[in-house]
């Protein structure tokens, strides 16, 4: 039987120092060995029967229950005040074979995959590779997990692939402490798996794409996340640049996207008929204390998949954060004037080396973050053609009432279909600062207050915007969600509350969800909430 430890707490924290935060159990489920319980559906079930055993020890105790991963989220979005539970033991891959697939699937059977939660992106990567096979994109580093990817919807800088919940495929739920609390969702248009398959993993199906979009982006609020099904792809490279070129070009193609029609040309990427191609990957780095009239690019090309290429790691492993930067910023936080002296000096530090190049699948690619520091990171999503005149106000703000110890990017990514995803926008351009945490001091203002006035000015000037779930913010600004979301929120809560019981609703709740308004298990549920024909399933 897998089992769990439980550890009486007083606090508990982000990788990167964001709490601390109040905390009474933290639980570590391990599963059970090979040698005793061979099957990988037996230890798969065998950890599902333990996770429901915790939910239902929660709930007589009458208090909050939530799963995280590798607690990279700087946002209080994987806390709980009362019992949290650890999923990085939980990582076994189911094999998929033909007939476990639904006869109307219109996936490439070779391409389906069933992760269990607490497999990092590094992990899925390794046994992908082993099948020849790759994901499709991941964020830029690859120790987060699975489940903690989707729930707060994890992105690159993919522009026509989109974020990690957009090759997810079917979705395995654990809702509450019975038997009939276990349920696999999926798209009633998009069939995955068969059900002879979902009964071998004791669940109900449900097929249902408004369902499943509202599950996909939980914020850790839909239940447990057991496991996932997601799509992989024939494994890849790519061919890495990094250019410095004028500044109105690398913001032009942020606006329009247009790279054929544009005059960044790189010599090898041209189409037959002598347009640039559009790469895969579009990054731009910005340095908000120099008026520099040229920005730092990073482009990446898809290329097919040889075994020839030389080690790539060379490169990457140089163009990864330093520890140098925290204490340079520890310095700066003495003398904040000096911010932008040193961030300049820094350049070259935070910066990928111009003109650097690399070939590498995406495993080899997206890399370890050796960084365990205290970070900040906050991450607007806007927009692409409202990309230039959101950076301006951003920057401008930074300018006049910073100095704040980070530098900007911009990635871009295409328009995810789950409900609450943050890249709503056709293509959505999330413009980054990132930096080392920093004291508020006479001549610095907070990250709490810094973030307010990101959020004013964007509203100031009217550009609609979404925030990253898992970053840095003021999350509790009044009206936040409602201007961010609108309509896609009232629905969220409706599969929400449909899905769940009252009491799981609670118990899958926390202090994030309450701020910013999603919670509502308190509320008056209205008549057609309750309706059980919004999470019928669609399909047999
Ligand atoms: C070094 C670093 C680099 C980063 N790079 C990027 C990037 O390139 N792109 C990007 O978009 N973001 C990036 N981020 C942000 C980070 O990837 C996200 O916040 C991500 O969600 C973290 O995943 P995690 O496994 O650490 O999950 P956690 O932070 O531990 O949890 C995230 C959410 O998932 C929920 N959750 C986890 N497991 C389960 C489960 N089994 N069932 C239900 N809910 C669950 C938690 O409750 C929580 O709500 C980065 C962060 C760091 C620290």
């Amino acid at each position: 039987m897998a089992n769990t430890t439980s550890h009486p707490k007083t606090s508990w924290d982000t990788l990167h120092k964001n709490g601390p935060f109040d905390l009474k159990l933290l639980q570590i489920t391990q599963l059970e060995g090979k040698a005793n319980i061979p099957s990988a559906i037996d230890r798969y079930n065998d950890a599902a029967k333990e996770i429901q055993n915790l939910i239902k020890e929660a709930r007589d105790n009458n208090e909050g229950f939530r799963a995280y991963g590798a607690r990279w989220s700087m946002s209080s979005v994987a806390h709980q005040k009362d019992r949290m539970h650890y999923n990085s033991y939980m990582n076994l891959d189911l094999p998929i074979f033909s007939d476990d697939v639904h006869q109307a699937s219109s996936f490439e059977k070779s391409n389906l995959f069933f992760f269990q939660c607490g497999n990092t992106i590094k992990e899925i990567s390794q046994a992908l590779g082993a099948h020849g096979k790759s994901l499709k994109t991941s964020g830029a580093s690859n120790g987060q997990t699975i489940a903690g990817c989707i729930s707060t919807g994890v992105h690159g800088s993919a522009l026509d692939v989109g974020s990690i919940q957009d090759y997810v495929v079917g979705l395995n739920l654990i809702t509450g402490p019975n038997p009939e609390d276990i349920v696999y969702i999926e798209r009633h248009t998009k069939p995955a798996l068969a059900n002879s398959f979902i009964q071998k993993i004791n669940s109900k199906v449900i097929r249902n794409d408004e369902l499943f979009n509202a599950a996909l982006v939980s914020l850790g609020s839909f239940g447990f996340i057991h496991g996932v099904v997601l799509e992989a792809e024939d494994r890849f490279l790519l061919k890495r640049y990094v250019k410095k070129i004028n500044k109105d070009t690398a913001l032009k193609l942020a606006k329009t996207m247009d790279f054929a029609a544009s005059d960044f040309r790189i010599e090898g990427e041209i189409d037959v008929n002598g347009k640039p191609k559009r790469p895969y990957h579009y990054k731009v780095f910005i340095n908000p204390y120099i008026d520099d009239d040229q920005y730092v690019v990073e482009a990446m090309y898809k290329k097919p998949y040889t075994s020839r290429y030389p080690d790539p790691f060379n490169t990457i492993e140089k163009s990864v954060y330093r520890d140098l930067i925290y204490l340079l910023i520890k310095i700066s936080e003495k003398f904040p004037k000096r911010i932008p002296f040193f961030i300049k000096q820094l350049q070259k530090q935070i910066l990928p080396d111009v003109n650097e190049e690399s070939l590498g699948t995406l495993y080899e690619t997206f890399w370890d973050a050796p960084y365990q520091g205290p970070a900040f990171a906050c991450s607007f999503g806007v927009d692409s053609k409202d990309s230039e005149k959101a950076l301006k106000v951003l920057i401008d703000l930074t300018k006049k009432e910073g100095p704040i110890p980070g530098i900007y990017a911009m990635r871009f990514v295409k328009k995810s279909e789950a409900t609450l995803a943050f890249t709503k926008f056709p293509i959505t351009c999330m413009i980054e600062i990132d930096g080392v945490l920093w004291k508020k001091s006479r001549n610095l203002m907070s990250l709490k207050e810094f973030s307010k006035r990101m959020i004013q000015v964007l509203q100031h000037n009217n550009i609609p915007f979404t925030i990253h779930w898992g970053k840095n913010s003021d999350w509790g600004f009044p009206g936040l969600v409602e201007y961010m979301y609108g309509a896609r929120a009232k629905e969220w809560k409706k599969y929400r509350n449909s899905l769940l019981s009252k009491e799981m609703a609670q118990l899958f709740s926390n202090g994030f969800l309450d701020t910013v308004g999603l919670s509502n298990v308190n509320e008056e549920i209205e008549i057609e909430t309750l309706d059980e024909d919004l999470i019928a399933s669609l399909l047999d």
